[in-house]
């Protein structure tokens, strides 16, 4: 039992440390596509960027960026000759020479991009044309204008640049955070696969026939290899054990219509036919407008533990069986007592069937009375050996309806022989009507029998004063079951008895094993039971315990 504790407690523990995994994963699954947009907003912002940025005017050499100025100017001149002239558009090429030069080469170049072209407009183009001429009121309003309008290109060209390299830097912030992020994430990740390793415990998201993703974990419970892909749905299925699959499927099913987690466990049976034990817990997720999105689920492989269990529980049967023998072995002298009683009589009574026959004439009448009293005896002994072996037969576990009343009575005609050769007088207290318990018959005869047996030695070391084991069973709708109490006339228990009573190997007997009682509070506890012990006034013990009906 403790150790089915000790499952019980693991079985949570694991539940909780699930629960954080999954909490985990949610975070890291958030985490994940808050990257991917940055990313994907990244590499957009850098598709535009190296549209628009074709060169960097920094990295050209001087005489480069100027001579870009002269050039353009030039090609302005040649433009406004031979192509604009008669259109009254000379301002225009210009314009477009000062804005390109800022643009591919930067301020300086700009300005002189704009002083050259104020001298080309003065010497080609303002009349007197081919000669600097003084400039009148209405050509220097007209050149005012002009480098009014290169200076507006300038700054527009140079506000983009500097709009520019902002982003650029931007960009640089953006890759460094990301990469900074997605080396956190991968250190998550690894620690999360670690986790998730060293728990058993796989995460996969799936929706109807789809498998969207599993961790590395769930691959190796499921025995599928990773560099295959997801494995589809009707495989994975495949693998669920063929007595789980419909109770899976409508467990989850049902978790999807009424919107809520469920918890389960099923098996699953790999190709080479090994059977694995699985726990999991899922949850289906919705999108805002109410469709099912995805069902979440967490698996822990608890085969081990389920192997672990198994031999523990084994185990514990193969102590309580020894126990229960020792205890036996125990009442022998008694037990030996009640059986040689009805055997004594019945031999009495064939004597004297045998003297009733040879007399003259035979008695068939009493012959007869002496014969039915013969077959009385020896169904009486048959029963007490029967019960005998009962106990001391090597039984699985069973989940009976049990009427207790039935069992204890049996206990108490075992050991009321034991009772009467130690001057102990029993009482029994038995409401009428008991529920049924659902359990093991003679496991629950064991704890009556170690309870009774106490007693009776506990009561042997007293000198004077009554010797009374009082035996009572009532119902106990509290508990939902039934409530049996064994009490005596003994020295009672000390406080370090009370504490210890129940510990394996605590014993205050010379010749005792000290397994009685904790043999006794497992097999309570695995029937969903209480034991428990009080002291009693003036003198004496009180045990209980409860067992819920079925
Ligand atoms: P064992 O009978 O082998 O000692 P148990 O586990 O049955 O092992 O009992 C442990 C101890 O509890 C006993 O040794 C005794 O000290 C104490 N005990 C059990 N029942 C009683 C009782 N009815 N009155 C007083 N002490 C008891």
């Amino acid at each position: 039992m403790n150790e089915s504790i000790h499952g019980e407690c693991a079985a949570s523990e694991l539940q909780d440390q699930l629960t954080e995994l999954r909490g985990r994963v949610t975070g890291l699954i958030e985490q994940q596509t808050a990257i991917s947009e940055v990313l994907r907003a990244g590499s957009g912002m850098r598709q535009v960027m190296e549209h628009r940025d074709p060169s960097s005017p920094t990295t050209m050499p001087g005489i480069l960026r100027y001579g870009i100025a002269v050039l353009s100017v030039a090609i302005a001149i040649g433009l406004d000759f031979f192509l604009l002239r008669h259109f009254e558009a000379i301002l225009t090429p210009f314009l477009l020479a000062v804005a390109a030069t800022v643009w591919y080469a930067g301020t300086g170049p700009g300005v002189l991009a704009i002083v050259l072209s104020v001298l080309s407009l003065n010497y080609f183009f303002l009349r007197p044309f081919f000669s600097f001429s003084p400039i009148s009121y209405t050509d220097l309003v007209y050149l005012t204008f002009c480098i009014f309008c290169a200076l507006a290109v300038g700054w527009v060209s140079g506000a983009r640049r500097r709009a520019e390299q902002e982003l650029r830097q931007a960009r640089e912030e953006l890759e460094a955070t990301v990469a900074e992020r997605t080396a956190s994430l991968q250190r998550s990740e690894r620690y999360l696969a670690e986790a998730q390793r060293l728990t058993h415990c796989g995460v996969t998201a799936y929706k109807g026939s789809t498998i969207f993703f599993g961790s590395e974990e769930i691959y190796r419970i499921w025995g599928f290899d990773p560099a295959q892909g997801v494995p589809n749905r009707k495989t994975v299925l495949q693998r669920i054990h063929p007595d789980d699959r419909d109770r899976l499927d409508a467990e989850v099913a049902r978790a999807v219509r009424e919107k809520t987690r469920y918890s389960t466990a099923f098996r699953i049976v790999l190709p080479d036919g090994t059977v694995k034990h699985l726990e999991s817990i899922g949850q289906p997720v919705f999108s805002t407008n109410g469709k099912l999105v995805e069902v979440v689920d967490t698996e822990i492989d608890v085969t081990e533990r389920k192997r672990a269990e198994e031999a523990y529980r084994e185990a514990q049967m193969a102590l309580a069986h020894a126990n229960r023998v020792a205890t036996m072995g125990q009442l022998t002298a008694s037990i030996t007592h009640e059986v040689n009683q009805p055997i004594t009589a019945a031999v009495t009574y064939a004597l004297a069937a045998r003297r009733f026959l040879s007399a003259d004439p035979p008695n068939y009448g009493e012959v007869n009375d002496a014969l039915s009293l013969i077959v009385k005896e020896g169904n009486r002994a048959g029963e007490v050996v029967e019960r005998v072996r009962a106990l001391v037969k090597k039984v699985p576990a069973r989940k009976d309806a049990v009427a207790i009343d039935d069992a204890i009575l049996e206990v108490i005609a075992l050991t009321r022989a034991e009772a009467a050769n130690n001057s102990v007088s029993v009482r029994t207290q038995f409401a009428e009507g008991l529920p049924r318990v659902q359990g093991d018959r003679v496991q629950l005869q064991q704890v009556m029998l170690n309870l009774i047996v106490n007693a009776i030695q506990a009561m042997r070391g007293i000198g004077e004063g009554a010797r009374e084991l009082q035996i009572g069973v009532n119902a106990d709708p509290s508990e939902g079951g039934v409530r049996v109490g064994v009490q005596d006339t003994g020295p009672g228990l000390s406080s370090e008895s009370l504490s210890r009573l129940f510990e394996p190997f605590y014993t205050t007997k010379p010749e005792g094993m000290g397994m009685g009682l904790s043999i006794c509070r497992s097999i309570i506890e695995a029937h969903g039971g209480r034991l428990w012990a009080v002291p009693c006034e003036p003198q004496g013990a009180l045990f209980q315990f409860t067992i819920p009906a079925t």
